[in-house]
């Protein structure tokens, strides 16, 4: 393999590639597309589309794909091929302008939350030219939003994308009262991503694994994180071929993958690349994602993305690190060193705190999912109650300004402008880990989002929320208010979102009580709130979702809570029926039998004879609880109530008695013969690499 600068984005259609194969007025065009979001008028998307498939079929393409990522999560693609009959019976290799900016996949059995009916099931894909265009497994990819006929949108691309003009329009609002010359501002996230990687054969034996993606049995190995020798630890051989593969795969896509590292939990790792601006960041995250995956077939890993694979231990997540700076290189949440970035710091600053306060259920109900119900709200980071976490120095110059009074000695004049603030040290492991939103220097890093989530959901709420505080911002200084009385009123006002404690305590659960702040510990009760007329106008005001897209994502979200019980609670049923217990009674006669034996040779046997009604009450513990099981998934699924209490009836009674179950079935698995048990234990997963 060549230099890395050498083959970095080879598989990108991005502008040096642009550069040189486009005549000039077109990649002016393009480029002002690019920049502007200046429309592309079709003769520029011919030639566009003509070059970029030279350049794919040079690299051996024979198909081209509009990528999209409808609200699975996921991406999507249909493959066509380039060719085009000749009248000789040969083909030619084609590309118009016409394919390249529009698509219309039968796209009907994707979700659309009611948006599409059936007979109506076009969707649309667009261009979006502000992502390069890509080439996968010998395929151009184009990056596409994907929508109805009627315009709404399908996806997670659409929303983003209007979200960030939203941060743009209201930021540069903001920034034009301090006379700043920027002309374009952007959210940008660094997405830390966290995953398990299993043994492939141990992992085909497990078919919770493969239908749910995570572990529904397991009693813990003896050895879990405690020792804290994986974090960080030196990385195993294997392992270690398979991140050196990823990243080559990830640079040659043009992906900043910059990081990696061991976890806390027995084999998990992390990638953390070199932030981007939301799209592409999201783009390249779902790439990162999808080739995470490709590459670990290849190594006779699987690579586990789900937020909870093994109980016990740490799950996975991704801290999605998040920030806005402007085309002049100004980073809005950098507090920086002179007076003017000070004040201007500090009223972005407000606008992320009072943006937090406000809009903390739909922030909550962004990340909400069955899988990341696991993390957040169970017994691991970080808590469902959301916060701010803003350390000592940050907190301590709020208050000042709040009480009008001088912060520390004489650093501070309370006439905002001047210099109040002093260094800030990033936040380390020593500092707050606990906090689902901490302050981090220059950046928030928003750590509640699940490891096997699209970013871009969060992101889209984040830049809204943020963007809709900025406007109201905005409004109160145009109308004559200083910038001092604003962050003043605002602070005060918001302040209890701030707290810089131990989140994962029980003494914060009754303090955020006690102020009011939400506590959702899971998806149903999190997302009550896409119900609530102060979400869905905000949204709506910011042009990021219509009333009508919000009302899907509510069905939507909810119909994939229960699709993802239902296929758990089918396979927990499954899986103790035609495994577990078959495998435990046989472990169970093979007692019996050698009780009868040691009676015939008088040896006394009372030891034998216990284990063995241990055993059969366990047995017929599992017989019992597995018939409440199946009874209540019957009746969850005959339900014809609202969506919201289906989905009620599938947490309470279905998943709360696969957690029972899953009680007996563990402690039935410590008392079993190794050789009799029918999967993989933890520490053959856990361990077995
Ligand atoms: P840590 O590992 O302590 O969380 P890092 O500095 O390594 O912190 O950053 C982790 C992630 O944060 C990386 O993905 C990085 O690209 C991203 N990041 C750094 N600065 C910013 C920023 N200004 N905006 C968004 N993301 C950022
Ligand atoms: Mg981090």
């Amino acid at each position: 393999m060549a230099n890395v600068p050498e083959y970095f984005g080879s598989d990108v259609f991005n502008e040096s590639v642009m550069k040189e194969r486009l005549p000039k007025a077109t990649y002016k065009a393009l480029k002002k597309t690019i920049d502007n979001g200046d429309p592309l008028d079709i003769e520029v998307a011919n030639i566009v589309a003509n070059a970029m498939k030279d350049w794919a079929v040079e690299k051996g393409c024979t198909h081209y794909t509009h990528w999209f990522q409808p609200m699975t999560g996921l991406t999507a693609e249909k493959l066509d091929s380039f060719i085009s009959p000749t009248e000789d019976g040969h083909v030619i290799m084609e590309f118009s302008g016409k394919e390249l900016v529009k698509g219309e996949p039968d796209a009907s059995s994707f979700p659309s939350g009611g948006l599409r009916a059936t007979f109506e099931a076009r969707g649309y894909t667009a261009w979006d030219p502000t992502s390069y265009a890509f080439i996968k497994e010998k395929a151009l990819c184009i990056p596409t939003a994907f929508c109805s006929y009627n315009g709404e949108a399908l996806d997670k691309k659409t929303p983003l994308l209007r979200s960030m003009e939203a941060i743009n329009k209201s930021a540069l609002r903001i920034l034009k009262l301090f006379g700043s010359d920027a002309t374009r501002v952007t959210a940008n996230v660094g997405p830390e991503q966290e995953y398990f990687l299993v043994d492939r054969e141990m992992y085909a034996k497990r078919e919770d694994l493969i239908l749910a993606g995570r572990s529904l049995y397991g009693a813990p190995a003896p050895k879990g994180q405690e020792l804290e020798d994986h974090y960080f630890g030196t990385i195993k051989t294997r392992v270690q071929a398979y991140m050196k593969d990823l990243d080559e795969q990830l640079w040659k896509l043009g992906i900043y993958a910059k990081t990696k590292h061991n976890e806390v939990a027995p084999a998990q790792h992390e990638l953390a690349p070199i932030y981007g601006t939301t799209n592409i960041a999201t783009d390249h995250n779902q790439l990162t994602m999808e080739i995470m995956k490709r590459t670990a077939r290849k190594h006779g890993f699987k690579c586990l993305l789900h937020e909870k694979p093994f109980a016990g231990i740490n799950g996975s997540g991704k801290h999605n690190n998040w920030s806005i700076s402007t085309n002049t290189g100004v980073n809005l949440l950098d507090p920086g060193k002179t007076p003017a970035e000070n004040a201007q710091f500090l009223l972005f600053l407000t606008a992320v705190i009072k943006a937090v306060n406000d809009y903390q259920d739909i922030l909550r109900a962004s990340v909400a999912s069955a899988g990341n119900d696991h993390r957040l709200g169970a017994n691991e980071a970080p808590p469902a109650i959301i916060s701010i976490f803003l350390g000592d120095e940050l907190t301590g110059v709020l208050d000042a300004i709040v009480n009008g009074v001088k912060y520390e000695d004489k650093r501070v004049e309370m006439e905002i402008g001047v210099d109040v603030l002093p260094h800030f040290p990033k936040d380390t492991t020593d500092r707050n880990r606990t906090s689902p939103f901490a302050f981090t220097g220059n950046k928030f890093e928003f750590r509640a989002v699940g490891s096997a989530q699209s970013v871009a959901g969060p992101n889209t709420i984040l830049n809204a929320m943020l963007a809709e505080e900025m406007t109201q911002m905005a409004e109160a200084i145009e109308g004559g208010k200083s910038f001092e009385e604003v962050v003043k009123e605002f602070i005060s006002e918001h302040k209890r979102i701030i707290f810089n404690g131990d989140g994962y305590s029980a003494e914060w659960e009754e303090e955020a009580k006690r102020r009011g702040l939400p506590n959702h510990k899971n998806t149903v009760d999190a997302l009550k709130c896409l119900k609530d007329a102060k979400y869905i106008d905000m949204l709506d005001r910011q042009g990021v979702y219509t009333k009508v897209e919000i009302a899907s994502r509510y069905e939507i979200l909810l119909d994939n809570y229960i699709k993802t019980i239902q296929v758990e609670a089918l396979t927990a049923v499954k899986m103790v029926k035609t495994q577990i217990y078959p495998a435990a009674c046989d472990y169970l006669a093979k007692v019996s039998s050698e009780v009868v034996a040691a009676k015939e040779a008088g040896i006394p046997a009372a030891f034998l004879t216990e284990d063995a009604t241990k055993l059969a009450t366990l047995l017929q513990e599992t017989k019992d609880k597995l018939t409440t099981l199946e009874n209540n998934i019957a009746k969850a699924q005959a339900s014809e109530e609202e969506i919201f209490e289906v989905a009620t009836m599938w947490r309470d009674d279905v998943f709360g008695m696969m957690q029972s179950l899953r009680e007996t079935v563990d402690t039935i698995e410590e008392l079993v013969d190794d050789s009799y048990w029918p999967i993989p234990t933890y520490v053959d997963l856990l361990f077995g690499i």
